[in-house]
């Protein structure tokens, strides 16, 4: 049976009679005749949207009828499998063998899918094979049919889980491409894309019809929150259902502290990259910068390479901007943003400041047709400079410094405050911790044979390794930097001029009680608590014996105590002498090694974190 539009004379919806029940015998009559009641009204809902689109699409090309391979002929048939057993709503071959499962679920939609490859057909868009156009073409055509069904944003997780995913290896989720373009740059503007197609194929001219747009298409397609400053982003505008942007491909790094994240991809044509950063509250406030690094053999010039950052931070509030890339003296790709001011931003004549920044949304877009971007760097953040305490090398030995504390040497001459410049000693928890083995122990006697000593070395060193702690902090000025000299080994030595900070809160313990060491209660199941002094009593008795004890210079006691005064003074503070102002001399090796001598048997190193 055969129904034919009064509208469009050329247009005819086949109900073939192997499809209908007509073969008598094989149904009731009553059964056959609801069946076929059933297909011959899908045939003219066919009929009804094949009229609607092929108005649609007229107008959409600009064209007529006899500029389309007439008669247009469409065949309801039951479910449509391919060799790999693949389930199709429709099948076009051309515009005479147009195929329309009449079990599939949105037969209108399909009708007009289905017509519109007719169209490429017909207007030479074809082969079938590029499935980036010719496929995401006819998915975004069921939007030209009819705006309030929608069905073509049903493509958008699939297309938004993977934006690195090249444009050319798209299917039907390439829709919201030519989509985000119909809304952007006017119905015209697609047509013009897909009538270029019919007379070139070529990447490089599809690549350079969408490249001015590009960047921008990935933005509004990422639906960022931070890039359109809505909890909900931004989203496709004539869509019903929502969309769940947790879905997007993009990369979350979470910084926490300084360490460096790596990220290392291949850019592929047509394609976006995706990076949220969220930087810890930890050092938030106090970052100066943050560096990204593209590596060493990318041109930078190549106006292909397009990369935007969205950054949400208290000031600005929010912000958006494309960002410039530039080369290191080493030849490597960067960009950076500024937190506050400081001299690499400003000798890198950095504007924006975003104070106080919580999260960056980094989007990278390539339009190369055929070459691959290939992105390896790293991306840091840069606060003042710390370095953490590794090891100390004392008596011709090296103490290893324990994991459950740490002392740091900052050096912060960027501070945007410039009373907030400074040097500045932490010394936290344990430490360091003392090995017996390093001393000559013989030497003080026990307050058996010594009463001078009151407290046995060894059970001193016990206490102060487990119990006693060297906690404080200092901070100096710097009032000047002397002079700077290249030492034999290839360190770099500079010398500070330094000043006990005004009305500095911080101190060593020494500095705030009369006692020598600091120390906690034993804890029970520890040395001391178990087999040492279990009870309070005994253990406050010993602390006052270690507290009121006067140590020779020479003593063990005192040499523990010396090396903290060094330490956390930089050298103005010994065991019975305290300047607050004075010279320290420290030793740099590429800006990422420190190490201070007070003496050639008491050296100090510590790493950049
Ligand atoms: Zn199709």
């Amino acid at each position: 049976m055969t129904l034919i539009s009064t509208e469009h004379l050329a247009l005819k919806v086949h109900v073939p009679t192997n499809v209908l029940s007509t073969e008598a015998g094989n149904f009731s009559p009553e059964l056959a005749d609801s069946m076929d009641q059933n297909l011959l009204a899908i045939g003219e809902r066919v009929l009804e949207a094949g009229e609607r689109s092929l108005y649609k699409f007229f107008d959409f090309f600009d064209i007529g009828d006899y500029d389309i391979d007439i008669p247009v002929e469409l065949w309801i048939t039951g479910d449509i499998f391919n060799d790999e057993g693949d389930y199709y709503l429709g099948l076009c071959f051309n515009c005479q063998q147009i195929y329309i499962n009449a079990w599939g679920y949105k037969i209108e939609e399909t009708t007009a899918h289905e017509i519109f490859h007719c169209f490429q057909h017909s207007l030479g868009m074809w082969p079938p094979i590029q499935k980036w156009i010719v496929e995401g073409g006819a998915k975004m055509s069921e939007d030209i049919y009819e705006k309030s069904h929608n069905f073509e944003h049903n493509v958008y997780p699939k297309y938004l889980r993977h934006p690195e995913t090249s444009l050319f290896e798209k299917s039907y989720e390439a829709a919201l491409i030519w989509y985000e373009k119909y809304q952007t740059n006017s119905p015209d503007a697609v047509k013009l894309q897909y009538l270029a197609f019919a007379a070139d194929t070529s990447r490089g001219t599809h690549a350079n019809l969408l490249k001015d747009d590009w960047h921008q298409y990935a933005l509004d397609l990422s639906n960022n929150s931070i890039v359109y400053d809505t909890n909900a982003g931004k989203k496709p505008t004539d869509h019903g259902g929502e969309i769940n942007v947790s879905e997007s491909g993009s990369v979350n790094i979470y910084q926490s502290n300084y360490s460096t994240s790596r990220w290392a991809f291949d850019l592929q044509p047509l394609s976006a990259r995706y990076y949220v950063i969220t930087i810890g509250a930890a050092i938030r406030n106090k970052a100066n910068l943050i560096r990204f690094t593209l590596g060493q053999d990318l041109d930078i010039n190549n106006d292909n390479l397009k990369i935007s950052a969205a950054i949400k931070a208290t000031q600005p509030d929010k912000s958006h901007k494309m960002v410039a890339l530039k080369k290191t003296e080493k030849g490597e790709a960067y960009f950076q943003l500024c937190f506050k001011e400081n001299t690499i931003c400003k000798n890198d004549n950095e504007q924006d400041i975003y104070e106080d920044p919580y999260q960056i949304f980094v989007t990278i877009t390539s339009t190369e047709p055929d070459q691959i971007f290939s992105i390896n760097g790293t991306i840091d953040l840069f606060g003042p400079n710390r370095y953490e305490l590794d090891e100390i090398h004392f008596n011709d030995g090296t103490l290893q410094v324990p994991d459950v504390g740490k002392f740091e040497i900052i050096i912060d001459t960027d501070n945007e405050n410039e009373e907030d410049r400074g040097i500045y000693l932490v010394a936290s928890k344990h430490w360091m911790a003392f090995d017996t083995e390093f001393y000559g122990w013989d030497e003080f006697g026990d307050p058996v044979t010594n009463p001078d000593v009151k407290v046995h070395p060894t059970r001193l060193t016990g206490y102060v390794n487990k119990l006693c702690r060297f906690r404080g902090n200092m901070g100096y000025d710097i009032e000047s930097l002397g002079e700077t000299k290249k030492l034999d080994d290839g360190w770099i030595e500079r010398t500070f001029k330094i000043k006990r900070k005004e009305g500095d809160e911080g101190s060593g313990n020494f500095y705030k009680t009369k006692q020598k060491f600091v120390c906690g209660k034993p804890k029970a199941g520890t040395d001391l608590g178990t087999f040492g002094f279990p009870f309070y009593a005994a253990y406050a008795k010993m602390l006052a014996a270690i507290n009121a004890t006067d140590y020779g210079a020479d003593s063990f006691a005192m040499k523990l105590r010396h090396i903290f005064a060094k330490n956390i003074s930089l050298g103005l503070v010994d065991n019975n002498d305290s300047d607050t102002e004075g010279e320290v001399k420290m030793e740099f090796f590429t800006d990422q090694l420190l190490r201070i001598k007070y003496s050639d048997n008491l050296i100090f190193y510590y790493t950049k974190k």
